[in-house]
């Protein structure tokens, strides 16, 4: 099977583990504050808070943020669904945002009240948060899929438009820990908010002597292990090989498929001036998605759907919005595919994806006219 991601790994992050495992800290230790420190400085933010994963730091971000029971919180419908469960964690109501035609983000235009903004980078592509209708008190960035990319402003994680960012470290994403996550930030309050709730609420007080600590809020144990920090700090020193790899293969596809008649397929928005694409994912919209998909994965090619539109899970069905409010989300949905986009993904390997792709298109009856809604980037490349 060629899956559409998969981790990219060395000898020298072998090695990077292997030193931990013969030193003295097996958990949250040494090497979790160097971590820390490596994401800060390459993100341009000033403090990095690693978690156990990026769903735990989702959740830490809301806590942090002082999200609760009374809030409501907005969120794109096109994302996975850590991205509205974290708001859910605390007790706070969701809802959803149609995304743009021009680049499959949230349409920030459309943002009305709401107490908190989970704004998610899909596939990579930075969404533009200068454009936002309206400001809510918190602004989390969802940038699971953008580790690697920039926009005018700098890189995705400086929080130049947000209060925290949060970035995964699971092993299809830009770089990987084995299971991973963090949150960066410019406020040193909500940084040491972040370090409580990760590890239980507990607050030290050594005035009351060495031993003694204070429980005052509800935490958790979502620290990472310096195992995970250590290969996560060894792949860091990786990460603009792998987004340059990833924009390559990214610019490859485009190449091919317009070259060649590709008919009836649109692919996935591309970046603006100024903006680097962190090409976490490579879709694309195809007419009779469900053959398409068929056909791929008989031939071992493992594509995917990224995603099911939030809304569309029933634990959501009690938001009482019907896809018939996200127009642009159920168009994109109905046709989308994940093409498989790695570093590790061979030239050759590549090739055979696209004929394959162009073989199963063409054996589509249906025009590209179901596909109308106006995304140019597709054909701007
Ligand atoms: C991967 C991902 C997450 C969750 O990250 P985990 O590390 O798997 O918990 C959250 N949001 C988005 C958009 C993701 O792609």
């Amino acid at each position: 099977m060629i899956p559409y991601g998969r981790q990219s790994i060395d000898e020298d992050d072998i090695a990077a583990v292997v030193e931990v495992l013969r030193g003295d800290w097996l958990t949250q230790g040494p090497a979790v504050s160097e971590f820390e420190a490596a994401i800060a400085t390459r993100v341009e933010a000033r403090f990095a808070v690693a978690f156990a994963n990026g769903t735990a730091a989702l959740h830490g971000a809301m806590a942090a943020g002082g999200i609760g029971t009374q809030h409501r919180v907005l969120t794109s419908p096109l994302s996975f669904v850590a991205s509205a469960n974290s708001a859910r964690y605390v007790g706070a109501s969701v809802g959803f945002v149609d995304i743009d035609p021009e680049t499959w983000n949230l349409d920030p235009r459309q943002v009305g009240p709401c107490d908190a903004l989970v704004a998610v980078h899909y596939a990579g592509l930075p969404v533009d948060l200068s454009a936002l209708a309206f400001r809510p008190r918190v602004v989390i960035e969802d940038a699971c899929h953008a580790l690697g990319a920039r926009t005018p402003d700098g890189p995705v994680g400086n929080c130049a438009h947000s209060d925290m960012t949060v970035f995964s470290f699971h092993p299809v994403k830009s770089i990987t820990c084995g299971e991973g996550g963090v949150v960066t930030t410019n406020s040193a309050e909500l940084a040491a908010a972040l370090r409580t709730f990760r590890n239980h609420g507990m607050v030290a007080k050594p005035q009351y002597g060495g031993w003694y600590y204070e429980v005052a809020s509800l935490g958790f144990n979502y620290r990472l292990t310096d195992l995970q920090a250590a290969l996560g700090r060894s792949q860091l020193e990786k990460l603009s090989t792998f987004v340059a790899m990833r924009n390559a293969l990214a610019d490859r596809y485009r190449r091919a498929f317009r070259e060649r008649e590709a008919g009836g397929l649109v692919l996935a928005p591309s970046p603006g001036l100024g903006v680097k694409h962190a090409y976490h994912l490579f879709p694309v919209l195809v007419s009779d998605r469900r053959r398409v998909y068929e056909s791929l994965r008989a031939q071992d090619i493992g594509v995917q759907v990224h995603y099911v539109p939030i809304y569309r899970h029933p634990i959501y069905a009690d938001t009482g919005v019907s896809p018939l409010d996200f127009p642009i989300t159920e168009h994109v949905y109905s046709g989308l595919l994940s093409l498989p986009l790695h570093p590790t993904l061979a030239r050759s390997e590549q090739d055979f994806v696209i004929d394959a792709v162009i073989e199963a298109v063409h054996g589509t009856n249906s025009s590209s006219a179901s596909h109308d809604h106006g995304n140019d980037a597709a054909h701007a490349a």
